[in-house]
């Protein structure tokens, strides 16, 4: 079949949620995917900030492949070996306290939300506790992620909501005073705002967040599902503030391709919150997606993943930084280490989009106009300079 014939078949099949671009990939080896009539693209998108660790880690493939062997599932009524393993490597990397494995970052956010519910209601056995969420934010598709995501087109035909959501002006310490009430039980914000257009939080801002949460016993919940995974340059961007969650929800590049998420507790929440009977999950944290979690913290470590992101990152800021100097188009770069985004005033960002994919490079938007930068962690200088003439081509 030709790659037109693949596509109608799933626009047939496949319910029309997504406006997709019209290519199938078929492989991918390090940071490069192919399509069904073997073109290469160079990716910088990494499915979403989802491969880390770029396609075909030998490694990572082995690790799967051993688990699939051994055993896929188990459920959450036993024991199993790699949910231990990747549970202590993601406590140990966050210097948090317990882990809830979900197999979405939306199932994570949902577990955040009833972790603050639960942590206030044993307080005062209330129910009616406010969350405190940001506007421009993305938290997921569900019900209750959908209710603390600050977009209007999301949220408008799924109503009624999850009651109790205030909404906040990200980066704008004064706005999310003004939501406190004796009711609030959580505020919960991404650390950098991704879909919503690549918004790092300002320090003072996460500090005085953290102040008032602190003030008033709130619960501060930190999004880490995009930014999170060495992406910022830290393996959690929040460790970059001197400020730590409550609670920490994770996704997308924990298993760098296998689906899991994860929430993350301190240990004040951990003691105080959810037991058993409160929360369950049939596939969280099955033996296959946490060997993924498992193996990719220890090839985090082995190829210093954290430090390249570091020592590399610099030049991709540079690098779009000239671009943004050269194209009146573009007037402003946003972002920390490997999550940036070019904000584009007066061409529309997905018409910039399709063209680079035309020219072999894939980028997604993010927000209405910004052009965002996620690519696997292990792209190299040369790399970047191979994007950045592609993006040239693309902008001609
Ligand atoms: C992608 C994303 C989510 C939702 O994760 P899913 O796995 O798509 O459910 C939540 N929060 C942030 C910040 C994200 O980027």
């Amino acid at each position: 079949m030709e790659m037109i014939d693949y596509m109608k078949m799933a626009d047939h099949y496949v319910l029309h949620t997504y406006n997709r671009f019209p290519v199938v990939f078929e492989r991918g080896k390090g940071v490069r995917l192919y399509d069904t009539d073997g073109k290469e693209y160079l990716d910088f998108a990494a499915g979403i900030a989802v491969f880390g660790l770029g396609y075909g880690n030998e490694t990572y493939n082995a690790a799967l492949k051993d688990q699939i062997d051994k055993i896929i599932h188990t459920s959450n009524l036993y024991y199993n070996i790699p949910m231990a393993e990747a549970a202590k490597k993601l406590t140990e990397a966050s210097g948090m306290d317990k882990v809830f494995f979900t197999n979405s970052g939306t199932e994570a956010i949902e577990g955040a939300i009833k972790v603050a519910r639960k942590y206030a209601w044993l307080k005062d056995g209330g129910a009616d506790h406010e969350i405190i969420a940001m506007n421009h934010s993305f938290h997921g598709r569900s019900l209750g992620a959908l209710s603390v995501t600050g977009n209007a087109y999301y949220q408008e035909p799924f109503k009624p909501l999850i009651g109790g959501i205030r909404f906040a002006d990200f980066n704008d310490l004064d706005s999310v005073k003004a939501q406190i009430t004796p009711r609030t039980c959580a505020v919960i914000l991404e650390t950098i705002q991704g879909e919503g257009g690549i918004y790092p939080a300002e320090e003072e801002f996460l500090k005085g967040v953290r102040a008032l949460c602190d003030e008033r016993d709130i619960l501060l919940i930190l999004d880490e599902i995009q930014c999170g995974m060495g992406r910022s340059g830290s393996m959690f961007a929040w460790q970059e503030y001197g400020v730590e969650p409550d609670v920490m929800t994770c996704a997308k590049a924990l298993g760098c391709g296998v689906p899991v998420g994860a929430f993350v507790l301190n240990k004040k929440t951990a003691e105080q919150s959810l037991v058993p009977g409160d929360h369950g999950t049939t596939y969280g944290g099955n033996p296959l997606a946490c060997r993924a979690v498992s193996t990719v913290f220890d090839l985090f470590a082995s190829e210093h993943i954290v430090e390249h992101v570091q020592k590399t990152a610099p030049y991709l800021e540079k690098k779009l930084d000239e671009l943004a100097a050269e194209y009146d188009f573009i007037s402003a770069r946003r972002g920390k280490g490997f999550i940036q985004g070019l904000v584009i005033e007066g061409r529309k960002v997905g018409d910039i989009v399709a063209k680079c994919l035309e020219k072999g490079l894939v980028v997604i938007s993010a927000g209405t106009n910004v052009l965002r930068f996620v690519p696997p962690l292990i792209v190299t200088e040369a790399d970047i300079d191979e994007m950045t003439a592609k993006l040239r081509e693309a902008l001609k």
